[in-house]
Order: structure tokens, then sequence, then C-alpha cells
């Protein structure tokens, strides 16, 4: 044997060696994946992954998964999808209204989440038939693209069939600020006031419906979900009739891809002093719950954060925070002087569903 073909066919094992060991790697890595939870398993398989600021999406051009056909429109030629680039967009610019619009606290900087969670894992995937959901949990994926130790996230779950200008992605990322802020999961405040945080995005404001007046009509609200929005709507416009904020030139210039209407269609919203204070409220509440209870003040399980237990506490903190803003709403008054002692517990709402759901 020549030198040249020795040398050869000594490189030739070395590769074949490297090759079986990556094999080995390989299906170990594919042994280990398979050990894994479902829940664990479909979000790992979204093999595609764009980062933006503090935001992973994942999303997938194969499988069950799959970005449809018509969703894979790369105008800028930069291998990244418009569409996952305009939910990346929604979600910086949703963010940049929270922080710099209303004044909130970012889920990252709470005491819940500080020095842990590392970015906002956003899945973008075919899983059931809704729009989005938003876990509190602080979860490990051990992504491939994940450092070996992985990476602590929050979740959120984005539908692949997502229309375009769906406000899905800002609305479960408002649950993330909630999240930071309070354990609260309660619906009627939950959802309610995640809808009316749409608003900061959509054009003009959201239908507002009427302030409850009796025990009979506050217990009607406990029973709500999304629609509570309107009872939010009407003590926003009641704390803040004028309803204007003033969006930077940047923000108000920002526009998805393939779109020229802005992503922050105008500056009207009404009630972010109260959206800001209601928060922070909730904040020191759930603390005293949490003493009150023997609970960790940093993680109750899921069923107590939505158990009806929690409305009156809730509803003290909104009439606490609502006396705050000078009103001269009559329909406030009204509501303070009517519900504004303590109120009692009314019997439970419904059963709620464990995650959530738009
Ligand atoms: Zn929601």
């Amino acid at each position: 044997m020549s030198r040249l073909l020795a040398r050869t066919s000594r490189l030739a094992g070395i590769v074949a060696w490297l090759v079986g060991s990556l094999g080995i790697v390989l299906a170990a890595d594919a042994e280990r994946v398979r050990s894994w939870p479902k829940w664990q398993q479909d979000r790992v398989s979204l093999d595609r992954r764009f980062v933006c600021e503090e935001f992973q999406v994942h999303y997938t051009l194969t499988g069950p998964h799959a970005l449809p056909a018509a969703d894979r429109l790369d105008d800028d030629r930069d291998g990244v999808p418009d569409k996952i680039q305009n939910i990346a967009l929604q979600l910086v610019t949703a963010r940049r209204c929270y922080v710099e619009l209303l004044g909130l606290r970012h889920p990252k900087e709470s005491p819940r989440y500080k020095g842990r969670v590392k970015s906002i894992d956003v899945n973008v995937w075919a899983f059931q038939s809704k729009n989005g959901m938003a876990g509190d949990a602080i979860v490990n994926y051990h992504r491939p693209s994940d450092p070996p130790e992985g990476l602590e996230v929050l979740t959120i779950d984005l539908s692949v069939k997502l229309p375009p200008r769906n406000l899905s992605p800002a609305h479960e990322l408002f649950h993330m600020f909630q999240n930071g802020y309070t354990l609260f999961k309660n619906a009627w405040y939950y959802e309610g006031t995640a809808r009316w945080s749409e608003d900061l995005l959509r054009e003009g404001a959201g239908q507002a419906g009427s302030l409850p007046a009796t025990s009979a009509e506050l217990e009607g609200l406990f029973n709500l979900s999304y629609d509570a929005s309107r009872f939010w709507q009407a003590l926003a416009r009641a704390t803040d009739p004028k309803g204007k904020i003033r969006v930077p030139q940047d923000l108000r210039s920002a526009r998805y891809r393939g779109s020229e209407k802005p992503i922050v269609e105008d500056d009207v919203f009404h009630g972010a002093p109260l959206l800001k204070a209601l928060l922070e409220e909730l904040d020191n509440t759930d603390d005293l719950v949490s003493r009150e209870n023997g609970l960790n003040p940093l993680d109750w399980p899921e069923s107590r954060q939505r158990s009806p237990e929690n409305n009156r506490a809730i509803w003290n903190t909104v009439i606490n925070v609502s006396r705050r803003f000078a009103s001269q709403s009559l329909e406030l008054k009204r509501m303070l002087d009517a519900l504004g002692r303590d109120v009692g517990n009314p019997k439970p709402a419904a059963e709620q569903p464990l995650r959530t759901e738009r």
C-alpha cells in the first residue's frame, strides 16, 4: 500500500469513527427526546428559530406543525417567513407599549422571574383550536439550539393558523406581564384586563358596559371572562375620560412587513394610570393573601390562582385603586358607595380551565 493510500485509509477510518460516534450521540439524543413528555417533544420538534430581542420564535416547515405554504412568503429574502417576523414585530411593539406607555415592569424584572428567565419562547404550531396560550411556569425545554444545561424560559404558544394582524401575541404577552405582578388569575380580572390591553394596538377603544351597582351585578361580573373587559373599559373611561396616550414617533411608525397600516393603530387608550396602579396593588394584595393562607408568595397552585376565594381580595383592590382617581363620574361614585365596603364573598364562579386561553 502506498503511503498516500495508507494515509487516506487512516483518514477514512477517523471519519468513519467520527460518523459512528456522532450516530451514537444522535441516537442517544433521539432516545432522550423520546422519553420526554409530549408537551415538550412537540415544542422541541419546531426546528427553526427566529430570535428578536428577548423573544425566540420557534416554527417549522415540515411535519404536522408546518407553517402553511401560503404563509411562507419571504419578501425581504432573509430566510425567515414574513409571518414569523410579523409575530416578533408585534411582540416587540406590544412590549414597548406595556413598558414605555403604561410604565409596567417587564416580567424578567419581577421577583417571580428575575435572574432565572433568559427569554420568552414563542412556539408557532398546531396546538388545539385556540389562537394563543401563555404559561406562567419557568420551563427548560432543552432544545437542540440551547446551551448544554438548557435554557430557562417563559412560554407563549400561538396557532400556526393565526390570521394576519390578529392580536393574540400581544394578548398573551400581556398575561406574562400580569403574571410578573400577581398570582391572581380569576378570569374576570385576568382575561378582562388582557382584552382591555389589546386596545393599545387596536384602533379606537373597545366597548364599555356599565359599572356594577348591586351585589347581584358584582356577582355577575365575577362570573365573566373576556366579556368583563366591558366593565374594565367603563372603569377606564370613568377614571380617564380623555383616553389619549403619547406614542413616540418611532413606535407610531412601526409597521408589519407587507402592510402600510401601523401596528399601533392610534393613540386612543383609556385608563393607562389605572391599569398600572391596579397591577401594582394586586402585587401587594396577593402577598397579604399568601401570608394569611401560608402560601408561597411567588407560586400558588393553579387551582388557587383561579379560585373564587380570590374575588373579594381582587375586588377590594379595584375599589382602593379606583378611589385614587378623582372622578366626575356619577356612575363610579355610585359603584364606590354601593360596593366600596366589604362586599362578602359571593358563591363560587364556574370552574375555570387550567391554562390561560384566548
Ligand atoms: Zn387570555
